[in-house]
Parts: structure tokens; sequence; C-alpha cells
């Protein structure tokens, strides 16, 4: 017999063949023994090259750990991103400076305004800690909100200053 399949062996063995294919193979086998004998090396080659990976199968508790040092890697960042608030805080104290400035009157706005930043600091910790591209746009969104509450302060503080 002239025409070996050879070449579609390997594909008959790893299982990649259709039925028309596969049977096809399965009926030369049959009738060749040269054919066969490429296929059991190939076999043989499979099963070696099966249990090596299968020796190199990661051990059980490597997910566990996997998962633990993200969690552990994740808790570290949003620490050191949660000194990175320190930017809001500065404008707070900018802001605290005018009140000392413009006097008690301005007491509740300034609750307002620390009591969305301490929100602002508490949602954008949890958000940094699941979704880490998701907290530059909740400090973007608290900076700008922040920019026009001291905006509104500001037209506020000129509409009544004296
Ligand atoms: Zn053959």
């Amino acid at each position: 017999m002239n025409d070996h399949p050879t070449e579609w062996l390997s594909a008959y063995i790893d299982r990649e063949l259709d039925a028309e294919e596969r049977a096809k193979i399965e009926r030369h086998l049959l009738e060749c023994e040269s054919c066969q004998a490429v296929a059991a090396e190939l076999m043989d080659m499979r099963s070696q090259v099966e249990d090596f990976y299968g020796r190199l199968e990661a051990p059980r508790e490597l997910e566990q750990r996997v998962l633990k040092e993200l969690d552990r890697r994740a808790a570290a960042s949003a620490l050191t991103k949660t000194s990175t608030a320190a930017v809001p805080l500065v404008g707070l104290a900018a802001l605290l400076a005018l009140i000392v400035v413009y006097g008690a009157s301005f007491w509740k706005l300034f609750a307002i305004v620390f009591q969305f930043l301490l929100t602002a600091a508490y949602v954008a910790s949890h958000v940094a800690a699941s979704i880490p591209a998701v907290w530059g746009t909740v400090l973007a969104l608290s900076a700008g909100i922040f920019a026009l509450s001291g905006w509104s302060l500001r037209r506020m503080l000129r509409s009544t200053a004296p």
C-alpha cells in the first residue's frame, strides 16, 4: 500500500479527526502494519508526554496560596492608595483655613463637604480593594466634585462677604 496516512496518525491519536476521517484511518490501520507501528509509537510518545505533564501538575494548595497572596497584595495596594487620599486632605486643610478666616457661619457647609470627603474616601478604599482601575475614576470624580464645591464656596463667600 502506497498512501500511508502518516500525517493523519497524530491527529487521529489526539482525537482531532471527524468521524469520516477517523473511520478511514481505522480501516487503514487494520490492514497496515507499518502504520500500526507508527501509531503505537505516537501513542507511546503521547502517554510519555502526558506522564511528564501529569508530574508537573500544580500542587493542590497552590490555588489557595495564590488567592491568599492576591488578597495580601490587594490589601497592600489599597493601603498605598489610601495615602494618595492626602491630596483631598490638603484641599480640606485649605478649606479649614478658609473657614478660620471667614468664621463659623460656614461650619454647616464644611460639615457637608467633610461628610462627602469621608464618603468618597470610604468608597474609594473599598472599590480600590476590588477593582484598582475604578479607583482613579472615583478619585477624579471626587476631586472634580471637591473642586466644584470649593468653587461654589468661593462664590458664596464672595456674595456674602462685606
Ligand atoms: Zn500505512
